[in-house]
């Protein structure tokens, strides 16, 4: 292990919450890689976008904005291609914001533990970079090292380093924390799973049984690409979809959906879904789609049963299904932080203008009422100026 280094501020995450962020403490004069530093676990930029699927283009998804200092470049995601995967235009205009403001991320960079150390905050992270073979071996011993038990983890091989800090922000996002409700008989489903988070093209589901579940955008993107490709089709939401008369996210919706987000997360509530506080804006490809009975989402299953889910009481019935696809949302990725306790009883974290409140060290970008790209954006700011006034 290196021996530790010491700075004012770790920003954990370099998608949009994490770069506006670090956007802001260059404002302020603080120097990259120096006074503060970014970690990231994913191998190149772009965040969660970097993951996402090739199908999913500007011009399908919602509004992404951009980040702050972005025009300095001369780019805006209002102009940029929309018919090009989102996926690659993020990563590239990511990666080009970084290079100009010289934000020196580290990547990729897991952290794993953040621990309160007295005065400072320890940051534990590993260098996910692929070793070379001899390198690993040399790791582990010649012969590789036995394990007591079967149920010792091994020890791991990646570099293990550690960095303390002054101040943490936390801007990790929800790619890594998918979410799957639980039905009977799940596990014994003979098909496959699959969330949003593992979904990459149509065409694995040709000729498969398919029963998409979910109420939001992705779900209805997913009905619409398998229309042509799957052998069957079955969409289910446990809510009644609250389609919008409108084609844009209706800005009313959203900031009602933006005030539940922030009521929840500054009474340290777990947060409820974004779409149940928007409603779903109905693009003309999306009404097309209603209109040939294809986008009529029925009941939720109440449970699974060998390669079918299966509906009781009234509306009895049942569905094959080879394939479920849980378009079922995410939720804030937050496991390296429970060292810190940060968690309160109702489920989450109190957090108020991006500032953890029972400690002011700690700040959460891009959580709570900040989770899309524009309040990810406004978080840099907040946040950065708060820091600011404490070191
Ligand atoms: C399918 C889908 C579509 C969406 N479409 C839109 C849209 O059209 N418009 C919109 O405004 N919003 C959209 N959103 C929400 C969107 O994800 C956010 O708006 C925004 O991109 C999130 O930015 P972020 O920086 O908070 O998180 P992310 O982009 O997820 O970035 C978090 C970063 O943290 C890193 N990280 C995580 N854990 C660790 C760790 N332990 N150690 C080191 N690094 C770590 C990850 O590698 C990642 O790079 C969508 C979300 C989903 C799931």
């Amino acid at each position: 292990m290196t021996s530790p280094e010491r700075v004012k501020v770790v920003v954990i995450g370099a998608g949009q919450a994490g770069l506006s962020v670090a956007f802001y403490l260059r404002r302020f004069e603080l120097v990259a890689d120096q006074d503060f530093v970014m970690l990231d676990r994913a191998p190149g930029p772009g965040g969660a976008w970097q993951h996402r699927w090739s199908s999913l283009r500007l011009g399908t998804a919602h509004k992404v904005n951009d980040l702050p200092g972005m025009s300095e470049l001369g780019l805006s995601f209002d102009t940029a291609d929309r018919n090009l995967p989102a996926k690659a235009v993020v990563a590239d205009y990511y990666d080009r914001f970084e290079q100009h403001f010289d934000l020196r991320v580290r990547r990729p960079m897991n952290v794993r533990q953040v621990v309160n150390a007295g005065v400072d905050l320890q940051v534990r992270y590993e260098d996910l970079t692929p070793q070379p073979l001899e390198e690993q071996k040399a790791a582990r011993g010649l012969f590789g090292r036995r394990r007591k038990t079967f149920e010792e983890p091994a020890e791991p091989t990646a570099p293990q380093h550690e960095i303390s800090t002054q101040f943490l922000v936390n801007a990790t996002g929800t790619w890594g924390s998918p979410f799957v409700p639980y039905y009977p008989g799940m596990a014994e489903f003979a098909g496959r799973h699959v969330h949003t988070s593992d979904f990459t093209d149509a065409e694995d589901f040709r000729d498969k049984h398919v029963v998409v579940v979910g109420g939001g955008t992705s779900a209805i993107g997913f009905m619409l690409e398998l229309e042509e490709v799957a052998a069957g089709l079955t969409w289910v939401s446990r809510r009644p979809i609250d389609w919008l008369d409108r084609q844009e996210l209706d800005l009313e919706g959203a900031s009602a959906a933006v005030a539940m987000q922030d009521e929840a997360a500054r009474s340290g509530r777990a947060l409820p879904s974004i779409v149940s506080g928007t409603g779903v804006p109905k693009s003309r490809r999306m009404a097309a789609g209603i209109e040939r009975g294809l986008l009529v989402a029925r009941p939720m299953f109440d449970r699974i049963e060998g390669d079918r889910v299966v509906w009781e009481g009234e509306n009895s019935g049942m569905a094959r299904a080879d394939v479920i696809i849980w378009a079922t949302g995410f939720r804030p990725d937050l496991r390296h932080l429970a060292p810190l306790k940060l968690r309160e009883k109702a489920g989450g974290i109190t957090v108020g203008q991006g500032a953890a409140w029972s400690d002011p060290r700690i700040f959460l970008a891009g959580y709570g009422p900040q989770a899309s790209t524009i309040g990810a954006s406004r978080a840099g700011r907040m946040i950065a100026r708060q820091i600011m006034a404490m070191l």
